[in-house]
């Protein structure tokens, strides 16, 4: 199968050899075909399976395809929406990339920057907007953009930004798009939640799925090193030290806990930066850049931050602390073994966390195995204490940085319980949280 036999353009073929791929992934050689003839699309893949071009590529040809700007003045007719702010510029990267021999015009709005070069942008024209959805929303209340001319909408990562509480805002933004639209909904879950969403959304939507639901990437190597949790960075560092890592993606369940472990890191003389929700955008650019050059060895991130980034052939994952929802599980190693790359997914696992790993391990059907390492066997006579398990990772993360901001520094506070009724004021809380993270 080639690029050339799916029907695409001179100029996106041009494109696309440029950047050096050889052959469509899976997903390009089923969409593509598909989203050309104008389909709506439900798509299920894991990230890192090429979906970006899968849906970018079809989306450039048809804008050319269809109508040109209206009385000279560009119309945005194709808009992707995605959940993290980092997602966005990665997307609005590929239009670009693809779209590099094509007289269309694109941009990317998000929060965590001023508006109003984003306004200025959006003022001369473009024909493709990639947003987040709370600061297309900001723009809409600006009348900054007009999406009546919508002609093609692209839901990407739908279920992480369900996850993320913005039902409500995407809902609004669907409410100004014209009906008659080809819709593409991606996710790499489907569940009961999704479902109704592409329901109401697509119109007998071509099903696309390259990765099994829930199931983890083949190319990806999986293994649980048990370890006291007192432990935990001693043993990263060990790892990191002795096998010479160059590029470490750590996560942590918490920001606070990223920062902490960045910064312990640094005293073991490890170069380490942290991103997630409460960095400016400045930072976690940054960040995102200093790792990607290989100036920083080790990124730690929350689930949210690290949420659609791609970081070619990233060949180490540490599970520093397992997630509380085991689909987390899935989208944390998919940052390995992408692209047919093969990957190492490694979990350090302490007593506590044994119901987290059971849970994993039933979602991904197999047995994750298991390596205690020589000098950090794990102290049988230390109890198990409970791990807060709300609706998601979110929820607890603000929980529990506002109990951080509390506490001394330096003091484990990662078992900060709810308190009262916490959970009662939660879902709003953690709605408005996620809002900002990505506005
Ligand atoms: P995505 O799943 O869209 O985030 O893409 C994951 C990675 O695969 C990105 O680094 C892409 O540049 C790369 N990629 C996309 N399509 C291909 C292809 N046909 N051949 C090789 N690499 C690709």
């Amino acid at each position: 199968m080639s690029f050339e036999s799916l029907g695409l353009r001179a100029e996106l073929l041009r494109a696309v050899s440029e950047k050096g791929y050889s052959a469509p992934t899976p997903i390009q050689a089923q969409a593509i075909p598909l989203l050309l003839e104008g389909r709506d699309l439900m798509g299920g893949a894991q990230t890192g399976t090429g979906k970006t071009a899968g849906f970018t590529l079809p989306l450039l040809q048809r804008l050319m395809a269809t109508s040109k700007p209206e009385n000279g003045r560009r119309a945005i007719r194709a808009l992707v929406l995605t959940p993290t702010r980092e997602l966005a510029a990665q997307v609005a990267d590929s239009v670009l990339t693809y779209g590099r021999y094509l007289p269309l015009r694109s941009t990317v709005v998000f929060g965590g920057v001023s508006i109003n070069p984003q306004k200025q942008k959006l003022i001369k024209g473009v024909d493709i907007l990639v947003a987040t959805p709370g600061r297309l929303l900001d723009h809409v209340s600006q009348r900054s953009v007009d999406l009546s001319k919508v002609d093609i909408l692209v839901l990407d990562e739908a279920d992480r930004m369900l996850d993320m509480g913005f039902i409500r805002d995407i809902r609004k933004v669907l409410a100004l798009l014209p009906k008659h639209k080809q819709t593409l909904l991606f996710s790499a879950t489907f569940s009961t939640e999704i479902k109704q969403l592409a329901n109401g959304l697509l119109n007998s939507p071509a099903l696309v799925e390259v990765a099994q639901q829930n199931t983890s990437s083949e190319l990806v190597s999986q293994i649980v090193h048990p370890v006291d949790k007192g432990r935990k960075r001693e043993l990263l560092s060990f790892l990191i030290g002795s096998n010479n890592w160059k590029q470490v993606l750590v996560f942590t369940r918490t920001k606070h806990g990223a920062n902490r472990l960045s910064e312990q890191l640094a005293t073991d003389g490890i170069t380490a930066a942290a991103i997630h929700g409460n960095k400016s955008q400045g930072a976690r650019t940054k960040a995102l850049a200093d790792f990607k050059s290989g100036k920083v060895r080790v990124l730690v991130a929350t689930d949210i931050a690290a949420r659609g980034l791609d970081i070619s052939q990233l060949p180490h994952v540490v599970n520093y602390e397992l997630p509380n929802i085991a689909e987390d599980y899935v989208h944390r190693i998919g940052r390995t073994g992408r692209a047919g790359n093969e990957g190492e997914a490694m979990s350090l696992v302490c007593v506590d966390e044994k119901g987290l790993l059971k849970d994993i391990e039933r979602l991904i059907k197999r047995d994750i195995p298991k390596k205690i390492f020589d000098g950090f066997e794990p102290d049988p006579s230390i109890k198990p204490e409970p791990i807060n398990k709300g609706r998601g990772g979110r929820q607890q993360q603000s929980s529990k940085n506002s109990a951080g901001r509390k506490s001394s520094p330096g003091r484990n506070n990662q078992r900060a319980p709810f308190k009262g009724n916490a959970g009662r004021g939660q879902p709003q809380n953690r709605s408005r949280r996620n809002t900002q993270n990505a506005r």
